[in-house]
């Protein structure tokens, strides 16, 4: 008889798992006993199952990358026994942290599926149980004795992601993400439906890398009609500053003032890499398409392409912490490593 598949759950907080609190009648984060006692279903899943808690778990606004080290950590200290892992989390940062973890982990042959849910699972009408069940099912599908998934996905409200392709687009609906520039990787419907086309192959002649996040002295910048040149020369002169991520308008254009232009180019000239991404939640950077955007180009802004605001911010940290990609952050930032950016 062959082994059923050995799925290790990592509780990190979220809605999922939350309880109003008596006194100030905010929800708040509750051990994952409390899950478990919710979703008397888990014991008859096909698998067997595992959990780790954070000790404290988390709303995600309070997610940092310390904590996205401590879940690779997690995830690398049982990478043998496991076969799959899904990681329970706030929806609020969660593109945020499994963008960071999809970067973190090279050459990744299993499933990492980050779920969590709109409403608290002890709700009567709670989305947390189909989440969650359908994850660790996920999780779970071998193919010819392989995994089914192996890579860093989101499952949300019956469509699996890929989770650096991920974004954040309601506080109200169940289905809370979507992947404007990317197919999903699967449904949930009657049966569970992959779609190849769109699901990475992983390398079967690469050594697995965890690799740390530890450099975020980054900024994200949003431009808006009005900026003005002592709002962005502060923001350019943050002490230690590393990485500058620009979010555009359309497919990546900017203003074309003197002041603004030279204060981006200054900035290059320090050695500090600015990445150009749109701030439309489809479609992509093509610099030089308008007369907006070929200055842009012409002094030396990374092309972010189609990448989400999330991934953007997890790939620059991820590249000035990597010792391979000192000096060559753009050629770095504008390749799919991980299956987060179309290359054209
Ligand atoms: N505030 C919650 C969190 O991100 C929201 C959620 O889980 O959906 O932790």
């Amino acid at each position: 008889m062959s082994k059923i598949p050995h799925i290790l759950i990592i509780y990190t907080g979220g809605t999922i798992g939350m309880m109003k609190d008596y006194k100030t009648n905010a929800l708040k984060s509750f051990d994952f006993k409390h899950i478990y006692n919710s979703i008397p279903e888990l014991n008859h899943l096909d698998c067997s199952l595992e959990t780790i808690s954070f000790k404290e778990p988390l709303d995600s606004s309070n997610v940092n990358p310390r904590h996205w080290e401590k879940i690779a950590k997690i995830i690398q200290d049982n990478y043998s026994k496991a076969d799959g892992f899904v990681v329970l989390h706030g929806s609020d940062t969660m593109s945020y942290t499994a963008s960071a973890i999809s970067f973190m982990i090279e050459n990744l042959d299993k499933p990492v599926i980050f779920t969590g849910s709109q409403l608290p699972i002890g709700d009567l009408r709670t989305d947390a149980k189909e989440n969650m069940i359908t994850a660790i099912e996920i999780a779970a599908v071998q193919k010819d004795g392989k995994p089914r998934i192996a890579e860093v996905c989101i499952y949300f409200e019956y469509k699996l992601y890929r989770a650096n392709r991920t974004t954040k687009i309601s506080a109200a609906q169940f289905r809370a993400f979507d992947s404007p520039n990317f197919p999903i990787l699967a449904e949930s419907g009657v049966e569970l439906k992959f779609y190849d086309n769109s699901i990475l192959v992983p390398s079967k002649s690469q050594n697995l890398i965890f690799r740390s996040i530890y450099n975020f002295n980054i900024i994200l910048i949003k431009l808006f009609p009005g900026i003005t040149e002592i709002v962005l020369r502060h923001q350019l002169q943050t002490p230690d500053l590393q990485g500058v991520i620009l979010e555009t308008y359309g497919s990546g254009n900017a203003p074309t003032d003197a002041w603004f232009l030279n204060l981006l180019q200054s900035t290059l000239e320090k050695g500090i890499p600015v990445i150009d991404i749109t701030q439309c939640v489809a479609g992509s950077v093509v610099l030089g398409k308008y007369e907006t955007s070929v200055e842009l180009l012409n002094i030396g802004l990374i092309d972010g392409k189609d990448i989400t605001t999330e991934s953007a911010v997890t790939k620059l940290m991820y590249l000035l912490s990597v010792d391979e990609a000192k000096g060559k952050i753009k050629e770095y930032f504008e390749k799919s490593l991980r299956g987060e950016i179309s290359e054209y």
